[in-house]
């Protein structure tokens, strides 16, 4: 469905038939076929809502369409899943680069409670992923996504940003969107909402009546400060991301039983191996360094300065030592992710997996 229609739409019509999809999306979850765990992006990425866009000739607008079954995805992989009982999970929502790869979204990583979702990064294509998710995690409904903490401003982590500001907004979320990031998040998002006067203005004084506009409260974070958000413990600590230092952060999470990190964009850097320093989940950056090789010199040379490879990453978890090492923003150069995992246990025999739009650890 293009945007325009659901501008048309009365705010309590939205939240309707988003009540009605959610409701046909939890009966589809209690269904075997019907799990999300570690399900291949493609056919995930159909929103469970009857607003759902749909291929071929399907009337796509009526509210009392029952929800196409999803199609079932693969076997999950037990070992991929979060422990049982598990009280804080990761969910990858953008595993991709500034590459526009359709089976995976731009940057973004969801640390989620049954009571919230934190997410790393605002890559573009997170709030459909973050919907698609919200079948097996409902604290990630787009309505429901109030915290994001940025790495760096790079535009593959930030394009995202003004749909994670709006679109919520639009569905009917009445709370603030608090943005955390480094120096220069504040002015990011400021002139983000003059970019959109207009589109507030006629939103919020015309017969869609949505109300005083989105608001966002901006928060710029330095190295080693720490934001509590609900049970989670968010810290910040500064990573090497070449040019854009000291303003390129990883971020370390603590929650109720589960300690997670998330790299953000960074070459091998020891502020990796003390934040985790033996934490559960280690999400962290890669590029296939096999493939790197056949790149021109000065592309090597950038990545090798901004990045770290699969072979480092190897290295650098065995120092760092995770529960489970899960790789993202995925740089291929045209190799298989079976590659990246095959230089990775070069130098790290635990447990690994190379990140899937979707997956849930
Ligand atoms: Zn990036
Ligand atoms: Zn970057």
């Amino acid at each position: 469905m293009c945007a325009a229609h659901s501008d048309e739409r009365p705010r309590s019509t939205l939240r309707g038939v988003i009540a009605l999809g959610r409701a046909l999306a939890l009966v589809a979850l209690l269904t075997p076929a019907c799990t999300e765990e570690d399900a291949p992006p493609a056919p995930s990425a159909a929103p469970p809502a009857p607003r759902a866009a749909s291929p071929g000739p399907a009337p796509p607008e009526a509210p009392t369409e029952p929800a196409r079954p999803a199609p079932a995805p693969p076997a999950p992989d037990p070992a991929s899943a979060p422990p049982p009982g598990a009280r804080t999970r990761v969910v990858l929502l953008g595993t991709g680069t500034p590459i526009p790869d359709p089976e995976r979204a731009g940057p973004c990583t969801a640390v989620v409670t049954d009571a919230r979702a934190l997410l790393f990064d605002a890559g573009p294509g997170l709030v459909r992923r973050a919907t698609a998710a919200s079948r097996a995690e409902p604290a990630l409904g787009p309505e429901r996504l109030e915290h994001v903490f940025l790495t760096h401003l790079h535009s593959d982590h930030t394009v995202g940003l003004p749909d994670l500001m709006r679109t919520p907004w639009v569905v009917g979320r009445a709370a603030p969107l608090h943005v955390y990031g480094p120096p220069g998040t504040a002015a990011l998002v400021e002139h983000l909402e003059q970019a959109f006067t207009e589109d507030t203005r006629v939103r919020t004084t015309g017969l869609e009546a949505q109300g005083a506009g989105p608001r966002v409260a901006v928060r710029e974070l330095g190295p080693d400060e720490e934001v509590r958000v609900g049970g989670l413990r968010v810290r910040a600590f500064r990573v090497d991301h070449g040019a854009w230092n000291p303003n390129a952060y990883g971020y370390r999470v603590e929650g109720a039983e589960r300690v997670v990190v998330v790299s953000g964009d960074t070459a091998p850097t020891d502020a990796i191996v003390e934040a985790c320093d033996g934490c559960d989940v280690l999400v962290h950056e890669a590029y296939a360094e096999d493939a790197w090789r056949r790149l021109p010199e000065g592309t090597r040379r950038y990545h090798r300065a901004f990045h770290t490879s699969a072979r480092q990453l190897g290295a650098l978890a065995a120092r760092a030592r995770p529960g489970k090492l899960v790789l993202t923003h995925l740089l291929l150069f045209g190799a298989e992710p079976a590659a990246l995992l095959a230089e990775v246990r070069e130098g790290w025999a635990g447990p690994t997996f190379v990140g899937r739009d979707l997956a849930r650890h």
